[in-house]
């Protein structure tokens, strides 16, 4: 989730590089240089930016998208809300295959009988492409206070982390608030557990300690390394998640506890009272497995080679049931395509719907989707990953002339109060395609509670609305119908 998170996890990956040719850098409509992950810069071609697909693009204001699209919106928001079917096959994948983690038969159990519906709901080229995924296995694990008191931690190893001995490790903590604390104190962490206790501001500043502190707490000699759960609320539910190694440095195993335990060997140390852990896992990397990514299409009335693709990702965490991360990204972008099928609209372009799988802890399904569809003209790539709560609109990242038309497309979303459209989106999935020029949205969502449930035991079905998902299928449905029928 969350596009930022993506340059860190790209990090580890081999990204597709296009053949550069002679053209202009592609800019935001703030006029900021659009950049790929690596920092360099995303070029306009002519077969790559999706200004080049529409004509007369500028005349595409809120009057002209109301009297093209003004009926069509309407139909598809009444049809949208007319019942829970969606939303029930969410909760039957969730109940019935687990978590659908990366090298799980449960994944692949999901993605046969994904398939199986999609197909026996008539959709057009239904198909699963494969992709090798990494399989991490938790196994046991546990963290636990020796001293001043035996105490149980509430924990989550992170997803790639190395075991430990089977003994586990028992040392003394040293808890430090951020990394320059670490660097400050760096002489004391020597042979310990580093505590990285680092309040949630936002994701994608305090994600830093769960991705980045295996590696930092190594650098100045630590045995283990543990991070306070990313997380805006907390009811003793520690949070799992990506994090990365440096093969130039030990490889320490690196786990979650909870906020209030984090709080708990906080508060211990500053009385300066000594705290002894025993960190037992016997995480283990198996060899790479085989999952596929799920596509199913609705092709172009006119210009069938011309591609708006949209969807989430199928796989998620071993913990929980992964509802809100991705099911539902899945179940809303599915259910747009459903909901134009089912109208009988067909746009001049091809939609294509892609679940892409392994985004948690690897990104392949998207590198894959990339290096096997990167070539081929995407108008607009769409990517649903940040949970489904009340839609609010979209971010977008492309040529400002069609941020001003999609824009002027989302006044048709009025009744269901998903109107803006703010510049920059993007998603981990559809990220490797910004190597391709591919214009870049997601939908934003009323996602205030999104991270007391994001990678833990608690993301199950029950935290999803029912109408919520109806209602960002719905105003999915507009906004990529419009992007795909634009003249
Ligand atoms: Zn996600």
């Amino acid at each position: 989730m969350f596009y930022i998170v993506v340059i860190a996890l790209l990090m580890g990956n081999t990204l597709i590089s296009t053949a550069q040719e002679t053209r202009k850098p592609m800019m935001t409509p703030g006029g900021q240089p659009i950049l790929t992950p690596q920092g360099t810069p995303v070029y306009e071609s002519a077969s790559n930016a999706n200004v080049m697909y529409y004509s007369n693009i500028t005349q595409r204001d809120s009057a002209y998208m109301h009297k093209t699209y003004g009926e069509v919106a309407k139909r598809i928001l009444q049809h949208a809300m007319k019942d829970s079917a969606s939303y029930k096959r969410l909760q039957y994948m969730c109940d019935t295959f687990g978590p659908r983690f990366s090298g799980t038969q449960n994944l692949e159990r999901a993605i046969d009988w994904l398939l199986q519906t999609m197909k026996s709901d008539g959709h057009e080229n239904v198909r699963g492409e494969e992709v090798k995924v990494p399989a991490w296995v938790r196994g046991e694990e546990s963290c636990v206070m020796l001293s001043p008191r035996p105490y149980t931690l509430s924990m989550l190893g992170l997803g790639g982390s190395t075991a430990t001995p089977k003994e586990g490790i028992t040392a003394e903590v040293l808890v430090v608030k951020d990394f320059a604390e670490l660097q400050r104190r760096s002489s004391e962490a020597k042979g310990k557990i580093v505590l990285f206790n680092a309040q949630f501001t936002s994701y994608r500043n305090t994600v830093r300690y769960r991705s980045e502190g295996a590696v930092r707490a190594a650098e100045v000699g630590a045995v283990a390394s543990l991070v306070r759960s990313v997380a805006s609320y907390s009811m003793r539910t520690p949070h799992t998640g990506g994090m990365r190694y440096q093969d130039s440095l030990k490889k320490i195993p690196h786990a979650a506890i909870s906020t209030e335990d984090a709080d708990i060997v906080a508060r211990m140390t500053e009385r300066g009272e000594k705290v002894t852990l025993r960190l037992t896992m016997n995480a283990q990397t198996l060899p790479d497995a085989v999952s596929r990514n799920v596509l199913a299409e609705l092709k172009g009335s006119e210009k069938p080679d011309e591609i708006v693709v949209m969807g989430g990702h199928i796989d998620s965490w071993d913990v929980g049931t992964g509802a809100l991360d991705d099911a539902g990204g899945c179940f809303a972008t599915w259910k747009a395509l459903q909901i134009l099928k089912e109208l009988g609209l067909r746009p001049r372009r091809t939609v294509r719907l892609a679940l892409w799988t392994n985004e948690e802890n690897g990104l392949r399904g998207g590198a894959k989707y990339a290096e096997l569809h990167g070539a081929e003209k995407h108008v607009l790539a769409f990517e649903s990953d940040g949970g489904i709560f009340a839609p609010k609109g979209f971010g977008f990242t492309g040529a400002a002339d069609v941020f001003k038309a999609y824009k002027a497309a989302a006044t048709l979303l009025q009744p269901i109060q998903a109107t803006e459209v703010s510049v920059g989106g993007g998603g981990a999935d559809i990220s490797p395609l910004i190597a391709f020029g591919v214009p870049q949205m997601n939908i934003d969502v009323e996602g205030s509670k999104y991270f007391w449930f994001h990678h833990t035991h608690a993301d199950t079905p029950d935290k999803i609305d029912p109408l919520d998902l109806n209602k960002c299928a719905a105003a999915i449905a507009v906004m990529i119908y419009i992007a795909a029928d634009l003249p």
